[in-house]
């Protein structure tokens, strides 16, 4: 379907329409237990190895709400800013659907047991407010395994596989109120938002928010209007977008999609679509279910939960320095401006420039290792940052064998080639590679003769006084030492050659 859609590029299609985005992000709570049985919830487990009556829907059992995953959701929504219900109930939403063993799941609908908040967003220079409609607990389905088809999914599939380790997991909905007005800067908001939630959420302590292993997964609605026209589109749910990057890719698509759509006179459907990592596209789920489709009803196998509000002000009390917090402390330690900490943020980089501090390096080379050459190499990959296979204690360790000369910037990025490509640590590779620098004088002399010798016009402009230029001299020398030579000495030993008599 993608290869049929026509795209208005990114800046003429922010030319004409203005983006509406909402973020609804699934949280797997780490209770360690699941929402209404006492399965265990380990990532990876024997497939069906962590069920139950219960958790499998069997005939006659009957659940009961895990407190831990009642206090964790209401960890979340006091750190969102949110009102937490004085009381409030469980909802079953119904639908058929074969990771799902009950034929209904337990939710919540009308009565979310928070609502009203927001989360300050730090995009480029400025601050966004994104508001949050609602927090609400749920139990989290199974996982299907379609075999045998070459894209994974059900269609073209032999045989499906289903694992109920996952049902019944507690999980956290978080849906934003809708977000105007960003313009241009709506895809860079969605991650924004969601990389502040991620790391909001991992504070607490009540996830451990691995996007890869679906423990926070994020579904993004799109709509785009005419500018001015003071109404909103028609929404597209993308969903399932299992990374960071993938957050901001699948909403400028959807820009860039939708824009050809209303340009062509027709209409954008509203429907659930498919974020595709390789081609960075979206086609085509399902359409939209109505909220009616689902027959919610309120659980009658639960009691109401009804928080007591000094157990909610205990909550509020013993939550963790947010993350803003954080970074407000880390900027004065680091001496660093707000833009420049929002740039390390938003490439992902907080905790790694963090990490590699704490294994010794300076603020200023932490940040200049990770927002340079290693962001670089991440989006030639098409990977997340923290993906790369390099951990801060090495990138720590480069940034030493630069500062004590060992290393120059051209052969740190050497060494970095080879510890990415898994040639073992830092030092390992300076010592198979034979990559230091050339400190023997006696080499290093023998190399400015032979650059003066070959270069004669422009040493004789070195000795009648013109120090600049003696670039040339520098870059042979350079050349001839394969790079390994400390451009500064090199320097110094051409201007001590040439000078005097
Ligand atoms: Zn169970």
């Amino acid at each position: 379907m993608s290869a049929t859609d026509t795209l208005v590029p990114f800046a003429e299609a922010m030319e004409r329409y203005e983006p509406v985005i909402g973020l609804e992000t699934h949280v797997e709570l780490g209770t360690r237990t699941k929402m209404f049985c006492g399965c265990t919830t380990v990532f990876g487990a024997e497939p069906n190895s962590q069920v139950c009556p219960v958790c499998l829907g069997l005939p006659g059992s009957l659940p009961v709400v895990n407190r831990m995953a009642i206090e964790y959701t209401i960890r979340i929504g006091l750190a969102l800013n949110c009102a937490i219900a004085t009381w409030c109930r469980f909802a079953r939403k119904n639908y058929f659907y074969p990771d799902m063993p009950k034929n209904f799941q337990i939710s919540q609908y009308d009565e979310p047991l928070c609502t009203n908040g927001w989360l300050d967003v730090p995009v480029g220079e400025s601050t966004v407010r994104v508001g949050i409609e609602r927090v609400h607990l749920e139990e989290d389905t199974g996982k299907s395994l379609h075999v045998g088809g070459a894209t994974g999914r059900i269609h073209g599939a032999d045989y499906s596989l289903v694992d109920y380790n996952r049902a019944g997991i507690p999980l956290v909905e978080i849906v934003t109120k809708p977000v105007e007005g960003t313009g241009a800067a709506a895809p860079e908001v969605a991650r924004a938002y969601v990389t502040e939630l991620r790391d909001l959420v991992r504070a607490l302590g009540v996830s451990d928010v691995r996007m890869e292993e679906g423990s926070l997964r994020c579904d993004v609605n799109t709509s785009l209007a005419p500018r001015g026209s003071g109404r909103w589109g028609t929404r597209t749910e993308t969903k399932n977008v299992n990374s960071l990057r993938s957050v901001e890719r699948s909403v400028r698509f959807e820009i860039e999609r939708q824009a050809a759509v209303l340009d062509s006179g027709a209409r954008v459907i509203q429907e659930t679509r498919h974020f595709h990592e390789d081609s960075g596209t979206t086609t085509s789920g399902r359409s939209k279910e109505e909220a009616q489709d689902y027959r919610y009803f309120p659980e009658p196998d639960l009691v109401p939960v009804a928080p007591p509000a000094a157990w909610v002000e205990q909550i509020r009390a013993a939550l963790p320095e947010a993350p803003s917090r954080v970074r407000a402390r880390l900027r004065v330690e680091w001496d660093v401006t707000e833009p420049d900490m929002n740039a390390i943020v938003n490439a992902g980089a907080l905790d790694l420039v963090q990490q590699t501090v704490a294994a010794g390096a300076t603020s200023a080379d932490a940040r200049k290792w990770w927002l340079g050459e290693l962001a670089r190499r991440a989006n030639e990959a098409g990977i997340e940052l923290a993906d790369l296979a390099i951990t801060p204690a090495q990138v720590a360790r480069i940034a030493e064998l630069v500062s004590a000369g060992t290393l120059n910037d051209r052969l740190a990025r050497d060494v970095i080639d080879a510890v990415l490509a898994g040639e073992g640590d830092p030092d390992q590779v300076v010592s198979a590679r034979g990559l230091a620098v050339v400190s023997d004088e006696g080499a290093l002399t023998a190399a400015v003769d032979a650059a003066i010798a070959a270069n004669p016009d422009v040493a004789a402009k070195v000795r009648a006084g013109k120090v600049a230029a003696a670039g040339p001299l520098v870059g042979a020398v350079m050349r001839a030492t394969g790079g390994q030579a400390d451009a500064a000495r090199v320097q110094e030993l051409i201007l001590e050659r040439l000078a005097g008599p």
